[in-house]
């Protein structure tokens, strides 16, 4: 659709306004059960309450579980590009405002909603950018996306992606990119993957300023690296000194990886291949450990997985514990929104007081500066995460 159409006679979707009080607030989703009236096809629509009240430019997708995406809340559309440009823009100088570099590192670039461009993302790796689409529409952008980001990073090599659950949400098909070596440092570590055996867009970035963290302490320690994926804190634990590494996670792939980069760096890493869940009970064997870093996968995706996910966490806090030298620092995550610090102090400070332990907390973190998010929009912020030093006994 042209973007004269568009001002002509643009689509309306009409929407409850006392099903988007949260969108009010600031949020940019709006529900399938707020939506009063709506077109039949996917496309940029003007979206208002019964009363005619004007809310903002959205995506629109009616067979998606978030039939819209609110782009803008200013009146007048600014057309594709130049809205494109603009909040490419305020993203990019958001990042140097804050002093992030471009050249060398891992960065979020584009963090989808919380820059303003729902269902986009863009991380950085070295001199490669990955788009990761999340809805349709953002999808259909990526030629325009992509043109106007190669006129700042002309020499870079531009991916685009979207994932498998991605396209099933949105009813569109997935989009594989040809393979191709992602190259890049963090906190003095060298990485080297390839794109095709990684998991999202290539590593977790959102747990960057967790690694800086767990190398500060790491010197001298025997570390235990649960969940270990690409071995990023176990790399980051072994450059700074750390005496030994064991790396635990259930996906081949991912040790590979490690093991490769562990090889790179000149650096000793030991793994294991299997499910933690099960296997902690028994290592009686290896501990204790000086260091224990424990980042599971999404344990309750929604509220109603939140009983299970507090389960398992339990499980894991009373197994790390039981394995951790007094001295030791344990670090617990939860990237799940629905559990956060607060569910993980809890159940910290249950686990210890049952086991007769004495526990500080020094350090409570979320994800890092390049991953934010609206106000009022609890979907944004999901990565919580802990470190606790065990003192003594009780
Ligand atoms: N800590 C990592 C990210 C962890 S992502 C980092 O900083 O980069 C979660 C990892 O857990 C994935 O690599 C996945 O393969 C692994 N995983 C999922 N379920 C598991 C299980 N039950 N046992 C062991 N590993 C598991």
């Amino acid at each position: 659709m042209s973007d004269t159409a568009v001002q002509d006679s643009p689509p309306l979707v009409e929407v409850q306004r006392r099903k988007i009080a949260n969108v009010l607030r600031g949020a940019p989703w709006i529900y399938p059960n707020a939506v009063r009236q709506a077109p039949e096809v996917p496309g940029l629509v003007r979206v208002v309450t019964e009363q005619q009240r004007f809310v903002g430019w959205a995506d629109f997708n009616p067979a998606a579980p978030i039939p819209a995406r609110l782009l803008t809340r200013d009146e007048e559309w600014p057309g594709e590009e130049l809205f494109l440009r603009q909040r490419l823009q305020r993203a990019l100088e958001r990042r140097m405002g804050l002093g992030y570099g471009f050249h060398a590192g891992g960065l979020r670039m584009v963090n989808g909603e919380g820059d303003g461009l729902p269902g986009l993302v863009i991380d950085a790796y070295g001199t490669t950018l990955i788009y990761d689409f999340y809805s349709r529409a953002m999808c259909e952008r990526r030629d325009l996306l992509i043109s106007i980001m190669r006129g700042q990073f002309a020499d870079y090599r531009h991916v685009a992606r979207m994932g498998a659950d991605a396209a099933r949400r949105e009813g569109c098909e997935p989009l594989v990119p040809e393979d191709c070596e992602l190259i890049f440092g963090e906190n003095g570590v060298r990485f080297s993957m390839q794109l095709a055996a990684t998991q999202k867009t290539g590593c977790y970035l959102d747990q960057r300023d967790n690694r800086r963290l767990v190398a500060h302490w790491a010197s001298g320690r025997r570390v235990l690296d649960l969940f270990c994926y690409h071995g990023g804190f176990s790399l980051a634990a072994l450059a700074s000194g750390a005496q030994d590494v064991l790396a635990i996670d259930s996906s081949q792939d991912a040790l590979d990886v490690a093991l490769a980069n562990a090889a790179r760096n000149g650096v000793h890493l030991q793994i294991q291949r299997t499910d933690v869940f099960s296997a902690l009970p028994d290592m009686s064997d290896e501990a204790p450990f000086d260091m224990i870093i424990c980042d599971p996968p999404k344990l309750a995706p929604g509220r109603k997985d939140r009983a299970k996910g507090l389960k398992a966490y339990r499980h894991l806090c009373r197994q790390c514990l039981r394995l951790l030298a007094p001295g030791g620092v344990l670090m617990l995550s939860s990237c799940s929104q629905v559990i956060d610090s607060g569910h993980l102090l809890d159940i910290l400070s249950q686990t210890a007081s049952r086991q007769g332990k004495a526990l500080d907390v020094v350090a409570v973190t979320q994800h890092p500066a390049d991953h934010p998010w609206p106000v009022g929009f609890l979907t944004g912020r999901y990565l919580s995460t802990v470190f606790v030093e065990y003192r003594g006994e009780l």
